[in-house]
């Protein structure tokens, strides 16, 4: 009878301490799980390749407030300023881009400080993007 008393009670006792030590492991579970969470973004890691907003969406230059979208070889902004027929003149969005980026390192390179204004003008009766500049001075280009 006794026996089974000290029995019962090495059994509770052994029985809180396996409570206690499974609290144990939850709270530590518990803290590892919060001091990993704020790692984890970083353990995603940077993605490894670029995103490709930057790289595929041009930023209207006529209204500079809509990024331009491509529709069968025809580049038009979503505001309505500017269309495009690039598969006309086999260039992409790139190329318009590359051109654009043309543009402003050749005005830069006048020295001049004002900023490049671009619209959808007539020319040789066919729409076409120009760019002057807004200060005034003798830059201007066709772009497409
Ligand atoms: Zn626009
Ligand atoms: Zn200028």
């Amino acid at each position: 009878m006794l026996q089974e008393l000290d029995q019962l009670e090495a059994f509770e006792s052994a029985a809180l301490e396996a409570a206690v030590a499974e609290r144990e492991a939850l709270v530590a579970a518990a803290a590892a799980a919060a001091g990993a969470s704020p790692e984890s973004p970083a353990a995603a890691g940077p993605h490894p390749r670029p995103p490709p907003p930057a790289a595929q969406q041009l930023l209207c230059p006529v209204c500079m407030g809509a990024f331009l979208l491509q529709r069968a070889g025809v580049v038009v902004c979503p505001r309505g300023c500017l269309q495009l027929n690039l598969a006309a003149e086999s260039l992409s969005l790139g190329d318009l881009r590359a051109r654009l980026e043309q543009v402003y390192e050749e005005h830069r390179a006048t020295g001049c400080g004002g900023s490049l204004v671009f619209r959808m003008e007539d020319l040789f009766g066919s729409r076409s993007l120009t760019s002057s500049c807004a200060a005034g001075c003798p830059h201007y280009r066709v772009v497409a």
